[in-house]
């Protein structure tokens, strides 16, 4: 190859939103249907004369994905008709935004071995999903189940210059949303169109796009602009094909993509404002709180996870599951430091769970019942033998950590005198044991020592009543 190229890319990705309900009926969200059809009232399935009524959740995790992604929330927003004619569209237009969309003006910063970079968000705005088409034998069938389930839908600009980059956005996304309540981001709810080019590297112009459509898996995204952008640049420098503005799908078993249709321009879809929606002003107030209850950015949380002297794989992991990361917060809040409480949950609950067959997001603990474990550990109230047997009882059993401890005895109140006497009838009971011990076999105290702890069930200092032991021992 004579020439150096670039390649150029901009992401649509299209994020089905966390809420209870449609965007505009009281149907179930996404995570609702169990059975084909289960979620769908005469509004979500086109029935004439239905009318929308807006989801306000909608516009309050809209917006505060836009801040997240440094937007600007823009105060007044209105909905567009988007007409096209398609059996998983049962109005035949999609309500979307055209004209006002909510966040518009963005940049989010990605870091990968080229470095790190800007990538500009042309928008944000807010739309509906579409129905499934389920074909099987000889019938297809239709399952409007995401009909109106509430999309964001985040628009680049043309920033990206390699696939590392696009994949290294959309998990940044994807933690950042997961955190964030606004989306699980499980496979199928993020969805991304990727517009792709490529250039003589120092021109000022763009090449011809192509747009593929409809990819969830970031593995796919990676293997398609790949392909697409080679198949760009043998077309400029072999002349093997002209290349024209067009709507492509990959194929995942031959990785290669294929032409679906030339690309539609705005005009063929007929836009025009919804007269449905009332233009949704957001004031000072709304967006005051939309702005208080944003969740502490993801960026700033782990810096601040980092200076508590939380490893970065450990950072990792927390941050992949917002539960988790919501329950350090909490146990922090509560008064516990933070590396101490990070090492409870991701070593000693996740040990548990992982014996239990279970994930680390399946972990059932009050952050209340979580600090009462540790702080009465550091505060040697609990010895953490006895600890670990509650988690496991509350991890397994669902046990309520306090209430445990106090039924087993292990949080007990032992004062000095009941300590002493406890070692004395160790002292007597181990003849052998103490006489070892005194002849210089060190490893004897463990089995008087153990018995104390057996006597007591656990509860006590071990620290306390091991030196008390030596102590006696030797006096
Ligand atoms: P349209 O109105 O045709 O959908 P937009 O301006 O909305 O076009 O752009 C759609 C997406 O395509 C955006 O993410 C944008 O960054 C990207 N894009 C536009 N031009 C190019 C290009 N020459 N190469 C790669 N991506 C592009
Ligand atoms: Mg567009
Ligand atoms: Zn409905």
């Amino acid at each position: 190859m004579n020439m150096n190229y670039e390649i150029v890319i901009g992401l649509e990705t299209h994020v089905e939103l966390s809420t209870e309900s449609k965007i505009f009926c009281s149907c179930g969200g996404h995570s609702s249907p169990k059975e084909a059809n289960d979620c769908v009232c005469p509004a979500c399935s086109g029935m004439p004369g239905m009318l929308p009524v807006m989801n306000k959740r909608v516009v309050e995790l809209a917006a505060t994905a836009g801040l997240m992604l440094n937007c600007e929330i823009n105060r007044y927003t209105t909905f567009d008709k988007k007409n096209y004619y398609y059996p998983d569209l049962p109005c035949a237009y999609q309500i979307t935004q055209l004209n006002h969309p909510i966040c518009t003006n963005g940049c989010v910063k990605v870091k990968t071995s080229a470095g790190e970079r800007d990538i500009r968000i042309k928008q944000i705005h807010m739309e509906e999903d579409a129905g499934k088409l389920v074909h099987g034998g000889n019938s297809s069938f239709v399952d409007f189940n995401r009909t109106s389930v509430p999309l964001i839908e985040i628009v680049t600009q043309p920033d990206f210059r390699s696939a590392e980059e696009v994949v290294t956005y959309l998990g940044k996304l994807k933690s950042m949303f997961k955190a964030g309540g606004i989306s699980e981001c499980e496979e199928g709810a993020m969805r991304c169109d990727v517009n792709i080019s490529v250039r003589e590297e120092g021109s000022e112009e763009f090449g011809v796009r192509t747009e593929i459509k409809n990819m969830s898996s970031f593995e796919a995204i990676e293997r398609a602009i790949n392909y697409e952008a080679q198949r760009h640049m043998d077309a400029i420098e072999f002349e093997t094909e002209e290349l024209v503005q067009e709507t492509r799908r990959f194929d995942d078993v031959s990785g290669k993509t294929f032409a679906m249709r030339n690309k539609e321009t705005e005009a063929d879809y007929r836009y025009f404002p919804d007269p449905n929606l009332m233009p949704i002003v957001i004031d000072d107030e709304w967006l005051e709180q939309i702005k208080a209850n944003k969740p502490v950015a993801l960026d700033e949380k782990a810096e601040a996870y980092a200076e508590a002297g939380i490893s970065d794989k450990e950072i990792a992991m927390l941050m992949s599951e917002h539960k988790i990361a919501a329950l350090l917060d909490d146990v922090v809040s509560l008064g516990c430091n933070a590396k101490d409480a990070a090492a409870w949950i991701l070593t000693d609950c996740a040990g548990i769970l992982r014996k239990a067959g279970q994930k680390l997001s399946d972990l059932a603990i009050t952050p209340q019942g979580l600090a009462y474990l540790i702080k009465n550990v550091n505060e040697g109230k609990l010895n953490r033998g006895a600890a670990k047997k509650t988690l496991i009882a509350v991890i397994e059993d669902g046990a309520d950590p306090e209430r445990y401890c106090e039924e087993q005895g292990f949080t007990a109140q032992v004062d000095d005198s009941m300590i002493e006497s406890v070692i004395d009838k160790a002292i007597a009971a181990n003849e052998q044991a103490v006489a070892d011990y005194k002849a210089g076999k060190e490893k004897a105290l463990m089995a008087i020592f153990g018995a104390c702890m057996k006597e007591l069930k656990g509860s006590g200092n071990p620290q306390l009543i091991r030196e008390l032991l030596i102590k006696k021992l030797q006096g």
